[in-house]
């Protein structure tokens, strides 16, 4: 038991290393990205209750852009792994709660300094190779988000656990963070190693147990994670990774007593999938379970005739494009005002035919390919929608070739309908489609904006005067959970952008923040009276 009132040191968000070619940070990454990439075929376990568990059914991993190269194959298991990992979680969980909480601190505090020293070249790395991110994508998500996401998480679970309630004289009010009652599933997407860190982390750090179940096509990355946390010292069964099929993992899990929380980010079906499962068998559990969970978007950029023309260009070029408009924030709406768009036109045909693609192991390309074949699919599919169109015209890009890689063109539609096909629908690809409007159809369009798609992801107005901006403000208010001003609508930092979004995006629990790491407590008011009455009767009966 703790001995003191100890504090966590203040965090600073993680140095973004730029990795111009020539550096010595360059040399070293790609370096890791070549050694990766040529050793022999690696076996990526299931990690159950701190035991490498592996089956006969080997599944394989290629990098997106490279299908063809195998680097290793991933075992995949089924309801008696989920089972495994269920009972493995149970078991530690009496230690791991009862451990003082600066003990749990230390080794996620640990765990953010491997991230960022010994194991920044893996980390990223295998970003790279997994993912297709390019190395400041790497950077940014598999670096230094991830030690941002775990170093602020700890400060603010010492901030919760410091909130405690008042008390009068003659009594002790005092407020327990216990953890819940039971073991919390992680279900990660394939878009971000940070947040498939992160899901499992910050319940794990406030006491929980944890069964995780990262994407199919994470595996690589997420298998690093494993590492990191058991060198961090994570004891055995607290954070239990199984690779399963999904619905199989749910049939086990949302019908078991202890299930007490879900920690998911991934597709905005899914998760209503999986809420109306945990709906249905709420009979069965102990507790009411916490479901928390980041989902679709359909991310904007509202233009003001006011606002800076090159800006809203490179908010495009940069906002829609980057990561192959695989973030969930990606931009894949835009709204002109026909003032401005011969501007942004040529600038973003421009920008477009600039950019680089191939290789993130070529760090002079922009572009890299797309996580697999079925996203391959769809979004040439909206692609070729676009192209038998009458309402739309591609005026950019528009190719697509998946003969090495999962490789689409960056592509800009312009359309004549605000509810065409690819205003509404999520595409999570490179794909951007931009609606050209009247300048003094400002407040209109924003109110057609508003209720064009069921995301309420982020967004961004861009314009100069204060009073359209103020406007923008207001009538989007519903429209993002995170809303940005004279910017792209990504690029959120974990302590000063917190994210998340509402409506179809997600329960809006703020990634990264105070209060995402509350839903993974049960408090308990603990209230001592020091004297106690030892007379029933009080003075109003005389
Ligand atoms: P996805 O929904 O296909 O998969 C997410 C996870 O759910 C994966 O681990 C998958 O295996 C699992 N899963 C799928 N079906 C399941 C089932 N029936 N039972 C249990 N698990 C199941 O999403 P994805 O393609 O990995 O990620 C992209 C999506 O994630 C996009 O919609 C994107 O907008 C969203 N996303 C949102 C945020 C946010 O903060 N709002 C962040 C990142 C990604």
């Amino acid at each position: 038991m703790s001995k003191g009132v100890f504090q966590i040191p203040y965090p600073d968000n993680e140095p973004i290393n730029s990795y111009e070619p020539g550096s010595a940070e360059h040399a070293s990454l790609i370096a890791k990205y070549n050694e990766m990439y040529n050793q022999k075929p690696i076996d990526v376990p299931m990690y159950i209750g701190g035991k490498e568990v592996r089956t006969d059914n080997k599944k394989p991993m290629s990098p997106p852009h490279d299908h063809q190269h195998i680097l290793g194959h991933f075992n995949y298991g089924d309801k008696s792994h989920t089972q495994a990992a269920i009972d493995a979680a149970l078991a530690a969980k009496p230690a791991w709660e009862a451990l003082s909480w600066e003990h749990r601190a230390s080794i996620f505090l640990k765990a953010a300094d491997l991230v960022a020293g010994p194991y920044r070249d893996k980390i990223n790395a295998a970003t790279m190779l997994a993912q297709s991110k390019t190395v400041f994508q790497s950077e940014i998500d598999a670096a230094c988000e991830l030690a941002d996401f775990l170093r602020y998480n700890v400060y603010f679970m010492q901030e919760i656990y410091a909130d405690q309630p008042d008390s009068q004289p003659g009594i002790w009010n005092r407020l327990e963070y216990r953890p819940l009652e039971g073991f919390v599933f992680a279900i990660s997407p394939f878009n971000f190693t940070a947040i498939a860190g992160n899901l499992p982390a910050s319940a794990a750090m406030m006491g929980n147990v944890v069964v995780w179940k990262p994407a199919e096509s994470q595996v690589y990355s997420a298998q690093v994670l494993m590492e990191i946390f058991i060198e961090a010292g994570l004891p055995d069964g607290v954070i239990n990774m199984i690779t399963v099929d999904g619905p199989d993992a749910g049939d086990v899990i949302f019908s078991h007593k202890d299930f007490a929380g879900l920690h998911f980010t991934g597709s905005t079906g899914v998760f209503q999938h999986l809420w109306k499962t945990i709906g249905n068998n709420i009979t069965k559990y102990r507790s009411y379970p916490r479901i928390v969970g980041e989902t679709g978007g359909k991310d904007f950029i509202m233009v003001h005739k006011s606002g800076k023309p090159q800006a809203v260009v490179t908010a495009i070029s940069r906002g829609a494009f980057e990561f192959q408009g695989q973030k969930c924030s990606a931009a894949s709406r835009a709204y002109i005002p026909q003032s401005m768009w011969d501007f942004v036109k040529a600038g973003v045909i421009k920008d477009v035919e600039s950019f680089k693609m191939g290789s993130p192991g070529d760090t002079k390309n922009f572009i890299t390919a797309v996580i697999d074949e079925r996203a391959f699919d769809k979004i040439a599919g909206f692609i070729d929608y676009a192209k038998e169109a009458k309402d739309a015209e591609i005026i950019v890009g528009g190719g697509y070739d998946k003969s090495k890689g999962y490789f689409i063109e960056p592509t800009i539609i312009v359309t004549s309908n605000p509810h065409f096909k690819t205003m509404e629908e999520e595409i999570f690809g490179p794909v951007m489609t931009i609606y050209v409007y009247e300048d003094e159809k400002f407040e209109e369009t924003m109110t057609v904006l508003d209720a064009t798609s069921p995301y309420a992801l982020t967004g961004s107005i861009i314009a100069q005067d204060r009073y359209a901006i103020e406007q923008a403000t207001v009538a989007l208010r519903n429209c993002a959970g995170n809303f940005y001003i004279n910017d792209k609508p990504t690029g959120a930092v974990v302590n000063q952008q917190p994210f998340g979004g509402a409506r179809g995006s997600g329960t809006n629990d703020k990634a990264g923040s105070k209060w995402n790491l509350i839903r993974w407590a049960s408090p308990r008011n603990i209230k001592e009276t020091f004297v106690p009455p030892v007379n029933y009767r009080y003075p109003f009966l005389g």
